[in-house]
């Protein structure tokens, strides 16, 4: 810890003592958001030093000096900067781009309530995050720099969610729930433990990648008492997993919080089998198991991070059989408005009366017996 802390550039640094680093409220309030102070950090390129000049009419640029501070100042394609520095594309919207590509607003029962599945709701919670994603799904809506502005109606969503008895699981999302105040969410997840029919939680948040030093034994030993509670981080690349961030991880964990890993699909980013597979077996020694790889939504400025559907797929075959399938996430896409559709590789090839026709992750074929018809 103190070998990494001496190695961090000055720039990043900003005089901080080791324990201000420590400190998440130091690393938010000398967070990284303009041209000036992130060319003091590492060179800027010229369409970098571009996009910034307008990046944050549409996202909020900002990063916190723990994420930046790993990012390789001298690599313009490292995978973590690709993230959070934009780039000149991410000005340009393409036709097939939309402000709110999983269509949230048209099942958005009360603001920041999103019911879209029978069983379980979205809770948009707060607009912020510790640093914001280039590709990011709601930018339409999060860091305050968007075409909308979310105003969640707690109360509303409250009353809801009491009267809606079919919901038995609660995401809150939004931005990032470990944004607001221990009380604050303490205050929240109390309320939501008091709807009898209301059974499972969850927290969806980049905090222990983005800010590490957010998790401390006292908002584990808060978020606890709501157990049964689950986390799902938001992860992207193995280099997001240093060793400050598992330890945040393990504290998580040894609370018992159970743990699964979002990651978005990005061009350039994480969109090999060997990336794929390093970040999987990195998530399993953290333990936290992978759940979902998603499709990158068409958000406006968004074409530079998308790939093609056969890349996703391509990615998950070469993974499934190959290592652990608690390694191996769901694929999916999520539709304008019909929500999370998975995707997987062809296996079942073609059924006969009799048999079933299968591949397995190899090629090879294989034929199961199918029962007499009664
Ligand atoms: C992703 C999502 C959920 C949770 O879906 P799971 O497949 O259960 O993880 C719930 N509501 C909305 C609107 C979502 O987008």
């Amino acid at each position: 810890m103190s070998h990494e802390f001496e190695s961090i550039t000055p720039a990043i640094r900003q005089g901080a003592t080791p324990e201000q680093w420590e400190d998440p409220l130091w690393q938010l309030r000398h967070s990284f958001r303009t041209a000036s102070q992130l060319d003091q950090a590492l060179k800027l390129t010229d369409d970098e030093r571009a996009a910034l000049a307008h990046a944050g009419d549409r996202l909020a640029v900002r990063i916190t000096p723990y994420f930046l501070s790993l990012i390789n100042p001298a690599d313009p394609r490292d995978p973590l900067r690709l993230q959070v520095i934009p780039r000149t594309a991410e000005l340009l919207r393409s036709p097939e781009e939309t402000d709110d590509p999983c269509g949230e607003e048209q099942d958005m029962k009360v603001p920041g309530l999103v019911h879209r599945y029978p069983d379980r709701v979205l809770l948009l919670c707060t607009d912020r995050c510790a640093t914001y994603c280039r590709y990011c799904t709601r930018s339409r809506l999060v860091s305050g720099a968007g075409s909308e502005k979310l105003h969640p109606d707690l109360t509303a969503a409250l009353a809801y969610l009491r009267q809606h008895e079919e919901v038995r699981d609660v995401l809150l999302s939004g931005g990032d729930p470990l944004l607001l105040p221990d009380a604050r969410l303490d205050s929240i997840l109390t309320e939501l433990r008091r709807i009898p029919h209301i059974e499972f939680l969850r927290i969806g948040t980049r905090c222990p990648i983005m800010l590490p030093q957010r998790i401390t034994p006292s908002l584990c030993a808060m978020l606890r008492r709501h157990a049964p509670l689950f986390l799902s981080i938001h992860c992207n690349h193995p280099a997001e997993l240093t060793g400050r961030t598992q330890e945040a991880l393990g504290m998580l964990v040894d609370h018992g919080l159970p743990i699964g890993s979002q990651t978005v699909l990005l061009k350039d980013i994480n969109d090999t089998p060997d990336v794929q597979l390093k970040l999987a077996h990195r998530l399993l020694q953290c333990r936290v198991r992978p759940y979902y790889l998603y499709q990158c939504d068409p958000v406006p400025g968004s074409r530079h991070f998308r790939t093609s559907i056969e890349t996703g797929l391509g990615i998950i075959s070469h993974m499934r059989g190959f290592t652990s399938g608690y390694a191996v996430p769901q694929y999916v896409v999520d539709t304008p408005g019909g929500g999370k559709v998975p995707l997987n590789p062809t296996y079942l090839l073609r059924q006969t009366p009799t048999a079933a026709e299968l591949q397995n992750y190899t090629g090879h074929r294989y034929s199961y017996p199918l029962l007499p018809p009664t």
